[in-house]
């Protein structure tokens, strides 16, 4: 048994399925998880001193990489003068500015502490002000896990939706409607139906909850056209894409601009934040101003905002790193690509700017119903068969790989190679 086995089994005697969030249990790869000591750049270390190239990355907020120096200085200053007031600080005003003015549709914004509360509190916010109850969302999007959004459709029918989670009543989701990725129809179905009572759509951009699935661009300029002629509001949950897929986001690729936007991962810098935001009219309903109540104890707290604003100011003083990493995902691309081709493997990879998935199934992919069909098992396998290369993958088939700026083309050369070894064996 290794340190890793040993420390697992202390876990699971005390936490539920050992981890603090199910994914990491590696359930879906049929492994025990390695435990981390320490990570570094683009590396991350287990307990028993192997060394890994990571594309986990945190799940997406490390755009620089772990432990990057020049954040991480300072931290102790900040520390030194209080971890936690309860009270304003300049930092989060100095981080509000940086977020107004890196996206147009934000006019005031409010941190959070995770994603999941920025969603939830966006989705209250629409409902508050349009007045409205019902909410649209997209089978194989994920928002976090608050009551409302734990929802997939019924049976395959377009009326019936059940909660994907125990604990959550059918009359909590009876609001909660489902439509299908990329395809505008199935939204304007659910419009015809509920019409009056829609209070907005919530989306993420860029699918990064099913692996990656792209967004068809005359499917999101729809979305935004009959949301807007039918008084229901349009969120980009821009939890992963934010600051990722460009400084503005993917609204800022797509050139769509949403009324509200929820934001977290890489604007904590590996800290716990989120953030939503949108027009003043909208934002100004939100307490103490409006009547939509939201609060937070750590929301605003001063390590959490120097990370991100050191993140933030870091991306906005060097965009060209957004072309780095696009380079970087497209290098990959190819040369998975070519692997595929060669071994005539069923695989397909998808990508956007620098979001990348391997789907082990050999499919056009536009919505969730083209990579449910996924062969979990031989994804399960590679996984595996990658973690004793030295390689970290994402420990489940529905998650998309992360690139930082630390990743070094050898980085993906390496891990190209040993990629090609592997699937050789299994193909
Ligand atoms: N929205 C999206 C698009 C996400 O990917 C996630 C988390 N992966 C969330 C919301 C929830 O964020 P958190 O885990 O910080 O609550």
């Amino acid at each position: 048994m290794n340190n890793s086995n040993s420390i697992f089994n202390r876990a699971k005697k005390v936490i539920p399925g050992g981890v603090n969030s199910p994914v990491r249990a590696f359930g879906a790869v049929g492994i025990d998880p390695i435990f981390v000591k320490s990570a570094l750049g683009s590396k991350i270390y287990d307990v028993d001193g192997n060394e890994y190239i990571d594309y986990i990355c945190s799940w997406g907020p490390l755009i620089f990489g772990h432990s990057k120096k020049e954040f991480i200085s300072g931290v102790e200053e900040i520390m030194m003068r209080g971890t936690s007031y309860g009270l304003p600080t300049e930092i989060e005003v100095s981080m509000a500015e940086l977020i107004v003015d890196a996206y147009p549709s934000i006019d005031m914004v409010r941190m959070v502490s995770s994603g999941t509360e920025a969603t939830m509190s966006a989705i209250r916010l629409a409902r508050g002000y349009t007045k409205k109850n019902k909410i649209i969302k997209f089978e194989g999007c994920y928002h976090g896990h608050s009551d409302s959004l734990l929802v997939k459709s019924g049976s395959g029918t377009l009326t019936y939706f059940e909660p994907t989670s125990l604990g959550v009543p059918s009359k909590v989701v009876e609001d909660t409607l489902v439509a299908k990725y990329n395809d505008i129809e199935s939204v304007k179905k659910l419009i015809e139906m509920y019409g009056d009572d829609i209070a907005t759509v919530i989306v993420e951009p860029v699918a990064g909850n099913m692996g990656v699935v792209a967004p068809d661009i005359k499917f999101m300029k729809e979305l935004r056209r009959i949301t807007e002629d039918n008084n229901i509001l349009l969120i980009f949950d821009e939890v992963i894409t934010g600051f990722r897929v460009s400084y503005g986001g993917a609204q800022e690729v797509l050139g769509i601009k949403p009324d509200i936007t929820c934001l977290g991962k890489i604007i904590g810098g590996g800290l716990p934040v989120g953030a939503y935001g949108g027009r003043k009219e909208i934002m100004e309903l939100v307490s103490p101003l409006g009547g939509v109540y939201q609060a937070g104890t750590l929301s605003g707290n001063p390590l959490a905002m120097h990370m991100g604003y050191k993140t933030l100011k870091a991306l906005k003083n060097d965009k060209s790193l957004y072309t780095k990493i696009e380079n970087l995902a497209i290098y990959f691309e190819n040369e998975l690509n070519r692997i595929i081709q060669d071994l005539k493997a069923p695989l397909t990879v998808t990508r956007f700017k620098g979001m990348l998935c391997i789907f082990f199934i050999d499919n056009e992919i536009k919505s969730y119903d083209d990579v449910k069909g996924s062969d979990l098992k031989s994804y399960a396998e590679f996984f595996r068969k990658m973690l004793k290369e030295g390689v970290i993958l994402p420990p489940a088939q529905f998650e998309g790989l992360f690139l930082s700026d630390a990743h070094t083309k050898e980085d993906v050369e390496t891990t190209i190679v040993k990629m090609e070894k592997v699937l050789r064996k299994m193909y």
